[in-house]
């Protein structure tokens, strides 16, 4: 069960394969894995103890950041999250610890959340994809419905409260032309956060 790997400097930790989502250019459709990281198929979710081992098996005199990410919407298991990150920074209070998310975690947890990750995590990346909720719906495909995109910008301004780093990306061109980054960049700045634009990557 591969529950943490490597990917260039940083840690990433796999905790679930669930995902109130199902985008139209999820990694999960072209294999197993990423990065050369092995299956990220969990045959069962590791519990926090086993989460726990695994990052105090890693070396973190090398690698200085730990990204919550995996093959799935880490905050299914924000419990799990949040005292695998406060274990993080108990140990060293200066690694980076960021959160790969779709920004969906209130809608996953009934409650607002974002004010839980304050102090145990330094950066919030948010799949923002687009600028059009009608355009978000069809390409990510939510089970919350028309309910998703206002709620993932509802966290991702409370985030960028919470946190001293909040990021909103979307995909390059030809995905994203250059006016709808424009747009999306707004919306980001808007809600206290910045937006990156991640290069396309076609499916081989
Ligand atoms: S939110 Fe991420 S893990 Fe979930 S379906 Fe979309 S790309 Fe895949």
């Amino acid at each position: 069960m591969t529950v943490t790997y490597q990917v260039k400097n940083s840690i990433y930790v796999n905790l679930t394969n669930r995902c109130p989502c199902d985008c139209t250019f999820c990694l999960r459709h072209n294999g197993p894995g990423v990065y050369g990281s092995g299956s990220l198929w969990l045959e069962r979710e590791p519990t926090l103890e086993e989460v726990v081992a695994s990052l105090d098996s890693c070396d973190f005199g090398r690698f200085r950041e730990v990204v919550f990410c995996g093959y799935g919407e880490p905050t299914e298991r924000l419990d799990v999250l949040l005292a695998a990150a406060e274990h993080l920074k108990a140990f060293d209070a200066s690694l980076r610890v960021r959160v790969n998310t779709n920004g969906l975690s209130d809608l996953v947890n009934s409650r607002p959340t974002a004010a839980l990750f304050a102090g145990k995590v330094d950066c919030i990346s948010i799949s923002l994809n687009t600028d059009d909720p009608a355009e978000y719906l069809s390409m990510c495909r939510p089970k919350f419905g028309e309910a998703a995109y206002p709620a993932m910008l509802k966290f991702a301004r409370e985030a960028a409260a919470n946190v001293s780093s909040v990021v909103m990306t979307v995909v390059g061109e030809p995905v994203t032309s250059i006016e709808k980054q424009a747009r999306c960049r707004a919306i980001a700045e808007s809600l206290g956060a910045t937006l990156r634009v991640r290069p396309y990557e076609p499916a081989i």
